[in-house]
């Protein structure tokens, strides 16, 4: 098993209708699965993602942690603003 730390999201990054997971309990990850890494939070090496591939954390893959309220990513994925909503025709 590794250890992965994740990132914090960056301002902007987050779409405003994307979904953050929020854990309830700092002592219980969000997600778990059966792959390889632990995903811990940035700030406080909280474990937010038991056993998963890294091809699962995605951008969709958020997670607001339950003890200091960072909005973690995979590190592994590039800051990249959210998409604004075209104007105009
Ligand atoms: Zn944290």
């Amino acid at each position: 098993m590794t250890v992965r730390k994740m990132r914090a999201v960056a301002a902007g990054e987050v779409p405003v209708d994307g979904g953050t997971a929020v854990q309830e309990r700092a002592d219980r990850p969000v997600f778990r699965g059966n792959g390889e890494h632990d995903y811990v939070c940035v700030s406080c090496g909280s474990l937010l993602a038991a056993g998963m591939d890294p091809q699962y954390m995605t951008r969709r893959v958020r997670v607001r942690c339950a003890r200091c309220r960072t909005v973690n990513i995979s590190a592994e994925l590039p800051v990249q603003a959210a998409r604004r909503p075209r104007r105009g025709a």
